[in-house]
């Protein structure tokens, strides 16, 4: 199929729109590295306003046939799109490890979560409910359907190539929306073999279309997507900073909106712990896809009676984890996506030793160079710490202590953000009052992995709004339309 002939030959990925594979109006492309080698695997087409008003308008003569479609015929769609995804797991992992960095294995369960989301939203698309309201009147009728939004716009980012374009891509088409997607620039190439894979399994001319662009064209596109009045709703996932301007600019035509941004999880370890556990979540939670997503731990926060101890035995566990290219099978933290993160990194520790914090265990650039970044703990990092204000993606855990259960609360919620937060205690009754006292959207109690297609994913604060997966995800693509009647 198409994406392993460039995965083969270093060719030319494209666009998609109304069916046909594109490329930019000027020509232009850019280039796509592998983060590990920082070699070009590929060139990508620089497209701005005028592809992506096209794509629109395919989404919008899709439209028509698609949400008239019964459920039943977009969800076998669906459920084809996820067995093509499926059969493709090996190629579609590798091309991700060489955009993206992560290790294989989680590239590989990656995949297998991307293809969930189809799954999933296959199966809730025959379940779009309405209601029947009893009438204040002895004539009237009042009746609720659930009508597909229009044409969406996606924008996803790079640190799960894959599983943020089914996460929207899946709702999407089987809520009878019709999709306009744009992916990150670091990592367009898993969204082209998405959309290779949908076009292979039958998902009709028009119903997903697909602009790529540079970081600098991201904001024509984006404007595009925002101003265009027949996109009704936008969903997106990625910084804070970008949500608050497409927010903004969506209020022009006041589209329906999904932000998934930023985080700043915390991760509490209370005295009544089970510690290995806690290590083992931390160790996950913190270090896969070397802690770029945004509901990685950012703030570990130990009680003081237990913190010399958690301390020593994360850093046993930390001191055996593997950096390398996320090819070899024995690497357990791969490169960071690009420079500027690094930078950030390495910003994050400089900024919390400056404060008092010491750093236990690694602390600098990787010496294989590039973007690679030592595991790294860091303990006695003051509340001010820029690093317990700002998502560091990067594999570093700053620790900070604390005295009881209230000051723990109160410092976890010390945040604008609140997409996830993790707490390890078995006191049930600090259980129920930690996991109600939390100011998130998602909270893991002895589980740092929250993500899964049957559970509302999504923050709170500024974390921002709306629901992805679950029956939640699906409303999401939805609009209630109340119809009335009168009897004779
Ligand atoms: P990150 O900091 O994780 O790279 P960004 O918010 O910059 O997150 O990127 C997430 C997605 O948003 C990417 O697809 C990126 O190209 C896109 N993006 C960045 N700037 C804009 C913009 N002005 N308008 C629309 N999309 C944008």
């Amino acid at each position: 199929v198409l994406f392993e002939e460039w995965h083969e030959t270093g060719g030319a990925p494209r666009g998609y729109v109304g069916g046909a594979w594109i490329d930019a109006d000027s020509a232009e492309r850019f280039d796509v590295t592998d983060p590990a080698t920082g070699e070009t695997i590929a060139t990508v087409p620089r497209m701005g306003r005028a592809e992506t008003c096209r794509a629109v308008r395919a989404a919008e003569e899709a439209w028509v046939s698609w949400r008239t479609r019964p459920a039943r015929e977009r969800a076998a769609i669906l459920l084809d799109w996820r067995d093509c995804v499926l059969a493709a797991e090996d190629s579609l992992a590798e091309l991700m490890v060489r955009e993206q960095g992560k290790p294989l294995r989680e590239a590989v369960t990656e995949i297998r979560y991307a293809a969930s989301f189809l799954e999933w939203f296959a199966e809730e698309a025959k379940r779009a409910y309405g209601e029947t309201i009893p009438g204040d009147a002895a004539q009237t009728r009042v009746t609720v359907q659930r009508q597909p939004i229009g044409v969406g716009a996606a924008i996803t980012p790079w640190n799960f190539p894959a599983a943020m374009v089914t996460r929207k891509a899946g709702p999407a088409l089987a809520a009878g929306c019709t999709l306009v997607l744009k992916p990150a620039e670091q990592t367009p190439l898993s969204a082209i073999a998405l959309v290779a894979l949908a076009e292979q399994a039958g998902v009709p001319a028009g119903v997903l279309n697909l602009v790529t662009g540079d970081a600098a064209d991201a904001p024509e596109i984006g404007a595009e997507l925002t101003e265009n009045e027949d996109v009704r709703k936008v969903s997106f996932t990625g910084s804070t900073e970008v949500g608050r301007l497409l927010m903004r600019q969506a209020a022009t035509t006041v589209k329906s909106l999904s932000l998934e941004l930023g985080g700043n999880a915390p991760f509490i370890v209370f005295d009544d712990a089970d510690l290995v556990a806690a290590v083992d979540g931390l160790v996950q939670c913190k270090y896969r896809n070397a802690g770029q997503t945004c509901i990685s731990a950012n703030r570990v926060l130990v009680a003081r009676s237990v913190y010399d101890q958690f301390i020593a035995l994360l850093t046993d566990r930390v001191r055996e984890l593997n950096v390398g290219s996320g090819l070899d099978d024995a690497t357990d933290v791969g490169p960071l996506i690009d420079r500027p993160a690094l930078t950030k990194v390495i910003e994050h520790v400089a900024d919390a030793e400056r404060r008092g914090a010491k750093v236990v265990l690694g602390g600098q650039p990787h010496e294989l160079g590039g973007t690679f970044f030592q595991p790294t703990i860091v303990r006695d990092v003051p509340a001010t710490a820029q690093a317990f204000h700002e998502e560091t993606f990067g594999p570093v855990a700053f620790l900070h202590p604390f005295d009881d259960e209230d000051e723990a609360i109160r410092l976890a919620n010390d945040t604008p953000y609140g997409l996830a937060a993790y707490f390890y205690a078995q006191d049930v009754d600090r259980v129920w009052r930690v996991s109600e006292g939390l100011e998130s959207g998602m909270v893991g109690i002895n589980q740092p992995m929250l993500s899964t297609a049957t559970a509302p994913f999504g923050g709170v604060k500024q974390s921002g709004l709306g629901r992805e997966g679950s029956r939640h995800g699906l409303d999401d693509w939805l609009e209630m339309k109340y119809i009335c009647q009168v009897i004779k």
